[in-house]
């Protein structure tokens, strides 16, 4: 079951379920694109058409924020439980089949090495078989592909950012992958670069206002929450009028 928030369609599910999902997903013969939304790329889908399409199109759109969770208290079905990226890969990781194979494309220069030797050394059952940083330019994207076509890995890790990784997953989506997932910066805390928030923040679904206070430069995209909640409750009222 879905639930619209602001025309973008989200899985209303658990974590638990959206793991047993990728691992359909990897007995399946098509690659399986999954978005993790957060509020910000709803606001950016509204003026995106090209990103909107591709979530509507997606194969898995998990609650990456609870700002979805909150929004679908007015919006409806409720949504059960945020789903961060995070999350859903390191479970997946840990419940996985045995030679399960990943590719991790994304964040800055030797990040993604450091991802592949964090999960490697914590899942015996996976394998980091390729990796690049996510800042190239065309000759470079060439090689990514090719790399990619050859080594045909079950998982494409994608963390360039929305949209970009989106548009990136949907052009390649030819790939010879079971799951391309867009992880945004998960490989940073993959990698232990970028520190978690405590579980606390987590369980208290804070963790938005710890990634704030421990990086104030996010402020500026946060910016898009107001405008976020303005949006939900306006829809929210001209659904109720025309009831
Ligand atoms: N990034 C990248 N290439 C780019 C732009 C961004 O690899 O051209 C990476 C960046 O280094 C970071 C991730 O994409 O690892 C995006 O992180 P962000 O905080 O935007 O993602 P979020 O988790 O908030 O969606």
């Amino acid at each position: 079951m879905k639930t619209y928030i602001l025309d973008i369609p989200i899985e209303n599910i658990t974590l638990e379920n959206a793991v047993k999902k990728l691992l359909a997903f990897l007995q399946g013969d098509k690659n399986n694109i999954v978005i993790t939304p957060n509020p910000e790329i709803v606001m950016k889908a509204q003026k995106d058409k090209e990103l909107a399409d591709i979530i509507k199109q997606a194969d898995l759109v998990v609650p990456d924020g609870i700002g979805l969770v909150l929004a679908s208290y007015i919006m409806k079905p409720k949504l059960s439980q945020r789903v961060a990226g995070i999350d859903l890969m390191l479970s997946f990781f840990e419940l996985a089949p045995a030679g399960t194979t990943v590719y991790i494309l994304g964040a800055k220069d030797g990040v993604a090495k450091m991802a592949k030797e964090k999960i490697e050394a914590k899942y015996k059952n996976i394998a980091v078989i390729g990796f690049h940083s996510g800042y190239f330019d065309i000759t470079q994207e060439k090689v990514i592909i090719q790399e990619i076509e050859r080594l045909e890995p079950h998982v494409l890790l994608v963390g360039l950012g929305a949209p970009k990784q989106e548009k990136w997953m949907q052009k390649n989506k030819g790939f010879p992958v079971k799951i391309s997932v867009g992880v945004g910066g998960a490989i940073d805390v993959m990698a232990g670069v970028v520190k978690r928030a405590p579980r606390a923040f987590v369980s208290l679904n804070l963790e938005w206002f710890y990634r704030l206070a421990t990086d104030p430069k996010r402020i500026v995209r946060m910016g898009a929450l107001p405008k976020f909640v303005f949006r939900v409750v306006t829809e929210k009222i001209s659904k109720k009028r025309k009831e």
